[in-house]
């Protein structure tokens, strides 16, 4: 059984949809949650954790503004003494045809779903290699696997975290630190909620399981990889798709 007792987590993006699953989910195993999002919209995520008997705390945090990354991490040593576990979940879309789309849409997308893990996995490798411990989780897609027209910024995006994931986890792996990439298919969130009607039934259509996936399906993936069950295995991307990409 998973048991994330004494874990101290950090997850971006912990507001809403996927993040706020794996958030739940984490504190349910036992560990202690740093949950961020911009201003205070995480606070209602921490609230309904420590209601729950277990342990969250929320932080504001935009992941493309410039310092944020060391602020965090620096602020959870302080009041814990140690990060064992970082999620890189925060992630949004601005879909376009390539012909169509503007550089402002590439660059926000690349900031926040890319660079944004730089910064982060960055900051919390310190001490996690002081401690000699670490799980790193970045949320891909499995657009980063299998391409999507209408989105060359999300996708190189999220394939960027499966390249950036393994260069990692082959230069910490020494350090009993484990980087693993988790790609999900197409989860009920306000990310997918946009979409309705014949295009929504299409979607469920190219999914052999029947089924979009729900957040806690993305969440229990995390968690397992956050574990020290998956203490053997790194640079990997485990695919959460209901077999729509193999
Ligand atoms: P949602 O749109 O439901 O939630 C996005 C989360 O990211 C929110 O918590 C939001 O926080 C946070 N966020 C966005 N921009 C920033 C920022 N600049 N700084 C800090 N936090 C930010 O998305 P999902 O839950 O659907 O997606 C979560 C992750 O999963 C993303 O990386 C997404 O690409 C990925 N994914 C989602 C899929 C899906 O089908 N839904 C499929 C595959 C991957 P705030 O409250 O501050 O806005």
């Amino acid at each position: 059984m998973i048991d994330l007792s004494g874990r101290v987590a950090i997850v971006t993006g912990a507001s809403r949809g996927i993040g706020r699953a794996i958030a739940i989910g984490l504190a349910a195993q036992g560990a202690h949650v740093v949950a961020a999002a911009r201003e205070d919209h995480a606070d209602e995520v921490a609230r309904e954790i420590g209601a729950a008997g277990r342990k969250a705390e929320a932080a504001a945090l935009d992941v493309t503004a410039p310092g944020g990354a060391d602020a965090i991490v620096a602020r959870t040593i302080e009041r814990h003494g140690r990060i064992d576990i970082l999620v890189n979940n925060a992630g949004i879309a601005r879909d376009q045809l390539m012909l169509r789309m503007k550089r402002e849409d590439w660059d926000a997308v690349i900031a926040t779903n890319l660079t944004a893990a730089f910064a982060l996995t960055q900051a919390a490798l310190k001490p996690m290699i002081r401690q000699r411990f670490g799980r790193i989780v970045c949320i891909s897609s499995v657009v980063g696997q299998s391409g999507n027209a209408g989105q060359a910024n999300y996708a190189a995006s999220k394939a960027g975290l499966i390249g950036f994931a393994k260069a990692v986890a082959l230069e910490v792996a020494s350090r009993g630190i484990t980087v693993n990439v988790v790609a999900p298919g197409l989860v009920e969130t306000d990310m997918t909620r946009a979409v309705t009607g014949k295009a929504r039934d299409e979607w469920a259509a190219k999914i052999p399981l029947r089924r979009l996936g729900t957040p806690d399906d993305i969440a229990a993936a995390v968690c397992f990889l956050a574990s020290d069950e998956a203490s053997y295995i790194t640079g990997q991307t485990l695919a959460v798709n209901g077999g729509m990409y193999m």
